[in-house]
């Protein structure tokens, strides 16, 4: 599928996973037996991806080479970068890392779950849209808060979507919307995701497309039982 166009993955492991409560990053924690990152490192080690470009923490190159890649590896990364302050700092300098890449999948290196079948997916999402990003309707209302705690609005659930990774982006449209807004403080805050930037900072629509209940990311120390269960309803431990 959609072989003949070159494909990038930045997948991010530079977080240091606060809610976790752990000395321990959440994405170096281990879950049945191997590191969490090792779980997104094999999912897009895969025909469809061209090259990984895995971002790290401040000087952490050499541990996550030791102790990560050569031991639970092989996996197809070019490249190893380290990340900056904030998540999108962060996929910066993965996307500065990628060569010449047509479309590139941006992945949270804390979920584990992603499937090959989600991984196609986005990519053939990026192809035809320019830019998507997995996710899955919301199953709890929401509600808006005002800054004492008070709901000042429910939205209509119909049309609300948790958004997980990847997130698939043809690179020139992401490269470009970065550039902008890393040259531009003032349109920095509240960023939480890519197509946020995409959204605010492009023309483009992006399109939502269905990645899947399991595909949690690890962040309070129970998603790390959750993980565990559904690796083993699914066989892989
Ligand atoms: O903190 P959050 O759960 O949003 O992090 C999502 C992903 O982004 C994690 O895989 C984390 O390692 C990564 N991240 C990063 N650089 C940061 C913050 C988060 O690579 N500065």
């Amino acid at each position: 599928m959609d072989k003949g166009r070159r494909i990038g993955a930045v997948i991010l492991a530079g977080g240091q996973g606060k809610r976790m409560n752990s000395p321990v990053q959440k994405q170096y924690m281990m879950l049945a037996g191997k590191p969490v990152i090792t779980y997104a490192l094999e999912a897009f080690s895969c025909p469809e991806i061209d090259e990984i470009v895995l971002v790290v923490g401040a000087g952490e190159q050499e541990y996550v080479k030791k102790e990560i890649l050569n031991p639970f590896g092989p996996f197809q990364v070019k490249a190893i970068t380290e990340g900056g302050r904030e998540r999108y700092h962060s996929v910066y300098e993965g996307l500065k890392a990628l060569s010449s890449c047509e479309y590139v999948l941006i992945h949270d290196g804390a979920r584990p779950l992603v499937s090959t079948d989600i991984i196609r997916r986005v990519i053939r999402g990026a192809v035809e849209y320019e830019a998507c990003a997995a996710g899955m309707p919301a199953k709890d209302t929401i509600k808006v808060l005002d800054r004492e705690g008070f709901a000042v609005e429910t939205p209509d659930r119909s049309f609300l979507w948790q958004i997980q990774t990847p997130q698939g982006f043809s690179y020139p449209l992401i490269r470009k919307a970065y550039d902008q807004i890393m040259g531009d403080e003032a349109c920095q805050s509240g960023i939480t995701d890519d197509a946020m930037i995409v959204e605010k900072w492009t023309s483009r629509r992006v399109k939502m497309i269905e990645g899947s209940y399991e595909n949690l990311k690890v962040t309070t120390p129970e998603d790390l039982v959750f993980a565990e269960a559904l690796l083993q309803r699914r066989g892989e431990i």
